[in-house]
């Protein structure tokens, strides 16, 4: 029986580890047990002792909750609580929340490629106004603030919660956020006459032009979680944004890349869903 067993794992290990990682992390279904934790890096990771966001506070709500994309690392939970709530003292009723990652992290089927550790989320730039249902929460869209490829819509940006993202970029636990060029110019030039130390975080990315996404740095408990190289120093707002408007490759989406597998994944990440 002991070899019989033996020769199944044998047999079954290359397709497991041939198989896109994201069905096993998708079946995951609780939180890694242990210590909040992260594995592994943005787009190449997993994370223990998830929390689930909740989907309503009073400076926040949650969108496109049947996505069961709402698990986080503790330290971006508060870090929401604590953006939301300045975002209230800078006028704003609330923020609208977009994707977390999954209760384990990991790849998921569709529409990320990094947010695998809990420490990535996507702000909406329509903002919480009125408090929206459970059939609004999955239908109601953001306000897409780009016009084209390079013209900010300025009626909607004035009504966005574009004034958020300076004070997620000021937050010491956050690394970068992503946006679209087009925004990233707009908070350049919106910021000109005011020391900026901050700037740097913002990074132009194609795509962030209904929400913004912000990633945080790896917290102080976990040793295995990989940071990114900090962005390079200077504001970003001279040669380097031009080079979007001039040179940058435009993509109207992500391009296609295969599926990542198991095997490509840290051994630690690998253990987290060995018993899916
Ligand atoms: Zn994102």
């Amino acid at each position: 029986m002991r070899i019989l067993t033996l020769c199944l794992a044998l047999l079954a290990t290359p397709a497991l580890a041939a198989e896109p990682a994201h069905v096993a992390f998708g079946a995951a279904s609780t939180p890694a047990p242990g210590k909040a934790q992260v594995f592994g890096s943005y787009a190449k990771g997993c994370h223990a002792g998830a929390v689930l966001f909740p989907a309503d506070g009073p400076t926040w709500a949650a969108m496109r909750l049947s996505r069961d994309r709402r698990w986080a690392q503790p330290e971006l939970a508060d870090f929401l609580v604590r953006l939301s709530n300045r975002a209230r003292d800078a006028g704003l009723t609330g923020l609208l929340i977009g994707d977390m990652g999954q209760v384990r992290g990991g790849p998921m089927k569709s529409g990320h490629r990094s947010h695998q550790t809990g420490l990535d989320v996507d702000i909406w730039l329509r903002p919480l106004t009125t408090r929206p249902d459970a059939g609004e929460r999955e239908t109601l869209s953001s306000y897409d603030v780009v016009r084209g490829r390079t013209t900010l819509d300025t009626a909607l940006w004035q009504k966005s919660s574009a004034r958020a993202i300076p004070l997620a970029a000021a937050d010491p636990a956050v690394a970068r956020i992503f946006v679209h060029p087009v925004i990233k110019r707009a908070l350049c030039r919106a910021t000109e006459t005011t020391p900026r130390p901050w700037m740097n975080k913002i990074r132009p990315w194609w795509g962030h032009d209904a929400h913004f996404h912000v990633r945080l740095a790896c917290p102080s408990g976990s040793p295995d979680c990989e940071n990114q190289k900090p962005p390079p120093e200077g504001d970003g707002c001279g040669r380097e944004l031009d080079w979007w408007f001039t040179d940058g490759p435009y993509s109207g989406g992500s391009t296609p890349r295969r599926d990542l597998t198991l095997a490509d994944l840290p051994e630690a990440c690998r253990a987290l869903v060995s018993g899916n």
